[in-house]
């Protein structure tokens, strides 16, 4: 009789052990169908749900009510009392708040500019707004020549020239980039570093253009820094339009003149709080996966897309699991970070808290680009995590959400980052983010309220697959190296 080759070969003490791994594999595989089945059922009752009542927008609306919430003002604390009952109300299951000590800066009597006396214009006024952290003028303000540049190497060039005058920073953010955050990256260090720049030479005063590619007349603000080891002098952030105009007498007249008056100043740190709540995990309460925002905004609009956005969609996903009654295995919990813009104070501080002593992060996520159309997620570790994650590309395509790639986590959740947790930020349509960002046009007719809501859902499903699926140590441990 024949007996096929391979009967002789094969060593038959192994068979045991090749039946047990067969039938391991089958179970594991129908397992894995099982799963994906369920998460897809799971996807469409999230879709059904928030797509038909549109609540983000409806909790985003009560956020709003604080009116601008910048660090240390009342604003912010009325924005604490707010989403706390918000949390409460709903009923998650803990909602409570964590001391942050925040640094004061006040604006003060609006800051004032124009033109002196051209002789083509005669006086003309000039939109600004002083950058946070801005030192005042003189009382009175004061009048100067202005000398332009694009950047710190022609700063350095001119050198003595800029003594006593007015820096008058004007690089554009470059319009042909078509991610928008990579263009303001290419301008910002303007607006962050252009006082202690031109302070080195001895200029009295620095004007910086507006971080967006739109031209009007609105002014954008934003942190500024000082070097003790320069003079600090008052900077301002001036609109678009009034850049170009500046910069188009200056042609015709170099000598012109520009008054500036700025009545900002400093005060001591008072308490803030950041907000959370959560549901907790019934298998692994101790592991946390957090959805997160910044409650505070610039004190010169009420932030619908910079954070307020962010805010209600990370109550809302919790809100959506609720519904739909998934309890999570491991705590899926929203914290509302306070004082992002100036300074991330929120952000530090809940890392160093008591109460972090016995928890584990397995990952955080944030939405911190506006509250727009969402493309996807970014994620701050090795291409191994990436890849791993998008093994659920077929639970964000329904969403149209098929970006899944490396990137950038969120300013919040870095302190977190430092501590081995997975950081994932919320990818949106950039397009639009900087004609409001820290400006008085981000106000909530910029927000479309179903745009909103399918960024609530990408991050009740990503919070909801991580709290089910955890990350394997293998994975931690890359996003610790990352
Ligand atoms: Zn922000």
């Amino acid at each position: 009789m024949f007996t096929p080759r391979f009967l002789y070969d094969f060593e038959w003490f192994l068979l045991p052990f090749v039946s047990l791994f067969i039938i391991w594999y089958t179970i594991d595989a129908k397992a894995m169908v099982s799963d994906e089945k369920e998460y897809i059922e799971i996807a469409e009752m999230m879709r059904n749900e928030a797509l038909l009542f549109e609540g983000t927008y409806i909790i985003l609306e009560k956020i709003l009510e604080s009116g601008p919430r910048f660090a240390g003002s009342p604003g912010y604390t009325a924005a604490v009392d707010i989403t706390q009952r918000i949390m409460e109300d709903l009923g998650f299951d803990k909602v409570w708040l964590e001391p942050v000590s925040v640094p004061r800066w006040i604006r003060g009597e609006p800051e004032k500019a124009n033109i002196v006396n051209s002789e083509r214009l005669g006086t003309v006024p000039l939109s600004v707004l002083a950058l946070g952290g801005s030192v005042s003028t003189p009382k009175g303000g004061i009048v100067s020549e202005v000398i332009e540049v694009q950047d710190f190497e022609q700063l350095r060039e001119i050198g003595e020239k800029a003594r006593g005058k007015i820096a008058f920073f004007n690089r554009p953010m470059d319009r042909r980039n078509v991610n928008t955050f990579a263009a303001y990256s290419g301008a910002v260090n303007q607006r962050s570093r252009g006082a202690i720049e031109a302070g080195r030479f001895g200029a009295i005063a620095v004007l910086v253009r507006s971080m967006t590619t739109q031209i009007d007349t609105y002014p954008h603000t934003g942190m500024m820094r000082y070097d003790d080891t320069v003079p600090k002098i008052p900077a301002a952030a001036i609109s678009t339009f009034h850049a170009d105009l500046l910069s188009e007498e200056l042609l015709h007249n170099p000598d012109l003149n520009v008054f500036l008056e700025i009545n900002a100043f400093a005060s001591s740190p008072v308490i803030n709080y950041n907000v959370m709540g959560e549901l907790s995990g019934y298998q692994y309460p101790n592991e946390i996966i957090v959805v997160a925002c910044h409650l505070d905004t610039w004190d010169v609009s009420v932030g619908a897309h910079d954070n307020g956005a962010g805010c209600a969609q990370a109550i809302s996903a919790i809100k959506l699991l609720k519904d739909l009654g998934l309890r999570p295995k491991r705590t899926v919990r929203a914290v509302l970070y306070a004082n992002e813009e100036f300074g991330v104070s929120g952000g530090r501080e809940y890392v160093q808290s008591e109460n972090r002593k016995n928890e584990k992060h397995i990952a955080a996520m944030e939405s911190d680009r506006g509250g727009f159309l969402p493309l996807g997620f970014t994620i701050d570790s090795s291409t191994e995590v990436v890849d791993y994650l998008q093994r659920y590309s077929y639970l964000f395509s329904p969403l149209q959400m098929h970006t899944i790639v490396q990137g950038y986590g969120g300013v919040d959740i870095t302190p977190l980052k430092e501590y081995g947790t997975l950081t994932i930020g919320l990818l949106v349509d950039s397009q639009r983010y900087f004609d409001i960002h820290h400006s008085e046009k981000d106000t909530i007719d910029k927000v479309n309220p179903r745009e909103l809501e399918l960024g609530t859902i990408g991050m009740a499903l990503l919070a909801y697959v991580l709290s089910e699926e955890g990350i394997p140590d293998w994975l931690a441990k890359d996003s610790l190296s990352n």
